[in-house]
């Protein structure tokens, strides 16, 4: 298993940002025993283990990241259909499982049709958009660490915008079961293309980013605010608030998470001084400086 491992592998292309220094050791499991033996490979040695998804929700320092990384993605992806329950394991798009709650006629999962990353991320940020998020569909959410491994039923698994017990709680999600509701085909496919156009219109899919910067504050929308700040397009080394909407920060090119940080920090200072608002980064933050 260890010819698996990877040695100082570049976060920069696990990340949607395309930016961040290397990880001790990256693995990549395809089953629960990889996992298992993932874990106890950092147990043996005291590596502190990180564990990501596709990375789009993630800007990783420049100093890389100490220890093991694991990413449950597309080497650990599938997913069941029984009436209206979908079981997933967390390496599964997020967008795949809307796709094929869909196909079953399936409702209540249309507004994630375009939210990139898996659903171990979406879990952890009670990832959502529009009218939804995934928090009140889910029913199970199975966890393992190095010696211990169960269930949160649904009322365990507590949540709320942006935010998810999993940020509190040190554990690897492995699988998930979420209820959905029988629905009209139709009506499903044309909420979920009306929902694909208006992020393909607003937002600045053609570059690399990390969706949204900073959670929305109470009562403000946060593009406006920094356009209204005069911030449109302002750029540090190569990263940019983006010119289609301003909540998005991209890498217009060999960005580094330092460019990206002292953008984030700026925005803030401003926001804070020209508004009273304080912002709150979306975008989890790991690594060393
Ligand atoms: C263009 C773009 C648009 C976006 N639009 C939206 C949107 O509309 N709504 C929205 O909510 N988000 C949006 N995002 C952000 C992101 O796609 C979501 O947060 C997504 O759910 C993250 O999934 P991921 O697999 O990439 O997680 P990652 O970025 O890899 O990880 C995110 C966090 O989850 C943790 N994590 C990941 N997998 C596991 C696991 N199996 N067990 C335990 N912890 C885990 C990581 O440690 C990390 O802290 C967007 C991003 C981009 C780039």
């Amino acid at each position: 298993m260890e010819d698996k491992l990877q040695r100082d592998y570049p976060m920069s292309l696990a990340t949607s940002l395309g930016v961040g220094g290397p990880a001790e050791y990256f693995f990549r499991p395809s089953s629960a025993a990889d996992i298992q033996w993932a874990l106890s490979f950092a147990d043996e040695r005291n590596l502190p283990v990180t564990t990501i998804g596709y990375g789009t929700n993630l800007l990783v320092r420049d100093g890389g990241i100490r220890g093991l990384v694991i990413q449950l993605a597309d080497s650990i992806a599938h997913a069941d259909v029984h009436d209206t329950i979908i079981t997933a394991t967390c390496g599964c798009l997020y967008g795949s499982i809307s796709k094929l709650a869909a196909h079953h006629s399936l409702s209540g999962l249309e507004y994630a049709v375009g939210i990139p990353g898996g659903l171990g991320g979406a879990l952890f940020m009670n990832a959502g958009a529009y009218d939804g998020e995934i928090g009140p569909l889910v029913r199970e959410v199975h966890w393992v660490t190095a010696s211990d491994s169960g269930i949160w039923y649904a009322p365990d698994y507590t949540y709320s915008y942006r935010y998810s017990k999993l940020q509190e709680t040190p554990v690897i999600v492995t699988k998930t079961v979420l209820e959905l509701r029988h629905g009209d085909q139709t009506t499903i496919y044309e909420k979920m293309n009306d929902l694909q156009d208006q992020r393909r219109c607003r937002q600045p899919l053609e570059y690399p980013s990390a969706g949204s910067t900073f959670k929305r504050p109470k009562g403000h929308f946060v593009g406006p605010l920094i356009e209204e700040a005069q911030l449109k397009g302002f750029t540090i080394g190569g990263a940019q608030i983006s010119e289609k909407h301003c909540g998005f920060i991209v890498n217009r090119g060999g960005a580094t998470a330092s460019d990206v940080l002292r953008l984030i920090e700026h925005i803030q200072t401003t926001i804070q001084t020209k508004f009273s608002v304080e912002l709150q980064p979306e975008v989890r933050i790991i690594g060393l400086p």
